[in-house]
């Protein structure tokens, strides 16, 4: 079994040194703030954007929650965001997803600031991770890229095989492991052999969205493995598949009626160098990294305008 990439030990880490620049910053009379906003009543999202605020607290930034009615039209969205985006005390707007479907979502991501873009969706911010300017990169990516690095595992010259090129995973990582130096393959439902690209890999990204789907195989003996995929499952017969022996899973199914499990299928971790866990891999980087962006939207917002960037 590799060794296991403690998630949780590293968000850890990186929400001390977020507190502890948000302390230097308050000496200099600023305090970094967030606007969460969350349409409607959708209990999953409500948990997500609580603990996001309640985060926001714990490392002493301004937060605030914004809970627009579900019917809210696109238009009073955009006035939202554009109040948002006026006001000097957020430095950080965050529009939980799943919006209701009469909501362009697309348009009102589109019109958040990019310098207050702690998601780091804008097409601008896309745009600058790619040309490698200062850019509010995506939250997990940026967080695997965390957990390379604080784990020694090297990346420079290693062959990085993402499978999955959504605009908030695959695409941002590659981009990222790109720019550390790695030779970057990106796969996707198209490619061909999948498996003869993912044993190649010295490190694996999996953010496909379909649990188990990594299997041993598919993997170099060695290989660091990083699993980004979150899958609830709540068949029996599942999750024997994946967690046959496993005491302390089947203990918890039995109470709960469900596991996560990742995109990569845990016998498939026996074979890895190194792994990041689900739940507690990649999962406690996001809202860790969050709280990075935002302080960092502080600090570029402030900095970039008397760089002329
Ligand atoms: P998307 O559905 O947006 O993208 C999935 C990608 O996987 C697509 O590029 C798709 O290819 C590819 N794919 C699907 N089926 C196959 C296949 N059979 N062979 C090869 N590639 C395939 O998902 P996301 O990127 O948003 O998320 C991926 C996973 O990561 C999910 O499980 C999600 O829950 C999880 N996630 C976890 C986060 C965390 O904090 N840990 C944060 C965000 C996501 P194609 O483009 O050709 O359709």
């Amino acid at each position: 079994m590799g060794r296991i990439l403690d998630g949780v030990a590293i968000a850890t880490a990186i929400k001390e040194e977020v507190a502890a620049k948000v302390r230097g910053l308050a000496a200099q009379g600023i305090r970094p703030g967030l606007a969460a906003v969350l349409v409607g009543k959708v209990a999953a999202s409500e948990i997500y954007v609580r603990s996001k605020v309640q985060t926001c607290a714990d490392l002493g930034l301004y937060s605030e929650m914004i809970t627009p009615p579900a019917d809210i039209t696109t238009e009073a969205m955009l006035d939202l965001v554009r109040s948002l985006n006026d006001r000097d005390e957020i430095d950080g707007i965050l529009i939980q997803l799943p919006l209701p479907a009469q909501v362009d979502a697309k348009a009102l991501l589109d019109s958040v600031s990019p310098g207050k873009d702690i998601d780091g969706f804008h097409p601008v911010n896309a745009g600058r991770l790619q040309a490698g300017r200062p850019a509010l990169a995506p939250c997990t990516p940026a967080g695997i890229i965390e957990i390379l690095k604080r784990s020694g595992i090297p990346i420079s010259g290693q062959h990085a095989v993402v499978v999955g090129r959504s605009d908030i995973v695959g695409k941002p990582v590659a981009m990222l492991l790109l720019h550390q130096n790695a030779t970057v393959t990106i796969c996707h439902s198209k490619t061909r052999d999948l498996g003869a690209m993912t044993r190649e890999a010295d490190i694996l990204v999996a953010a496909i969205g379909r649990p188990g789907f990594i299997t041993p195989d598919m993997v170099k003996p060695g290989a660091t493995i990083i699993d980004v995929g979150i899958n609830r499952i709540t068949d029996r017969a599942e999750f024997e598949r994946y967690f046959a022996g496993n005491e302390k899973r089947a203990a918890a199914f039995a109470k709960r009626g469900s596991t996560i499990v990742g995109d990569v299928h845990p016998r498939a971790f026996q074979l890895a160098g190194a792994y990041t866990p689900v739940p507690g891999g990649v999962g406690p980087l996001t809202i860790a990294m969050l709280m990075a962006n935002t302080v960092r939207a502080a600090q570029m917002r402030r900095e970039l305008p008397r760089r002329g960037l």
